[in-house]
């Protein structure tokens, strides 16, 4: 199987589910493919997701995985959604698009700062079988950053029934409860049966 992400914590991730089934999991280097560009063109976390997947499958004739996430913010419309990781217009600036969320929703008061996580992870098999597992985390918009580490809009995120960040709580507490903790959990409850 591949993994149709160029990102090695993600990798790491789905290794360990598709470990429990005997299958070996290589990245889209190992795979021959470490240049290719795939344009996400789709309009859902779900369309993304089975674009890299089909791609990469159809490209090489193996199973491949792939995922596609973001941060939806209710009185935003669901913005930055799919746009997340270039919601400032540079992608993958993460100090640059949180700033930007936190400016948008200045005077906003707590009680309408609701929002959510979403990942989609998308199999697909070279005979067109496709599998497809989504994972949602609900929480807030905190006021301003807090704590240190994690990624993304981890320091602006309280995930509910907590009173703090992501980036606060840490990498334990994200592999319970966080959207790609329920997406992998998903997607191990669909491929039972089917590996
Ligand atoms: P992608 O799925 O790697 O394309 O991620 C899209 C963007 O969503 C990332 O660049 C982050 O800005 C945001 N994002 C996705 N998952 C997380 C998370 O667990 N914490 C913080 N930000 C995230």
């Amino acid at each position: 199987m591949i993994a149709a992400t160029q990102n090695k914590g993600k990798l790491k991730e789905l290794r360990q589910i598709t470990e429990k089934y005997g299958q070996e999991l290589i990245s889209m280097a190992e795979a021959g493919l470490g240049d290719l560009e795939i344009e996400e063109n789709g309009e859902t976390f779900a369309e993304n997701s089975y674009i890299k997947a089909h791609t990469v499958s159809a490209l090489t004739g193996r199973p491949c995985i792939a995922d596609d996430s973001g941060l939806c913010v209710d009185c935003l419309d669901g913005a930055p959604g799919i746009h997340s990781a270039r919601y400032s217009g540079v992608h993958g600036d993460d100090a640059a698009n949180r700033r930007k969320l936190l400016d948008d929703l200045e005077g906003v008061p707590e009680e309408r700062r609701t929002a959510h996580f979403t990942c989609c992870i998308t199999l697909c098999w070279p005979n067109g079988k496709t599998l497809v597992a989504e994972g949602i985390c609900p929480g807030r918009i905190a006021f301003e950053e807090r704590g240190e580490g994690g990624f993304g809009y981890d320091k602006i995120f309280i995930p509910e029934g907590r009173d703090e960040s992501f980036a606060q709580l840490g990498v334990e507490v994200k592999n319970e409860i966080g959207h790609r903790a329920r997406a992998l959990a998903r997607l191990e409850e669909l491929l039972d049966g089917e590996i």
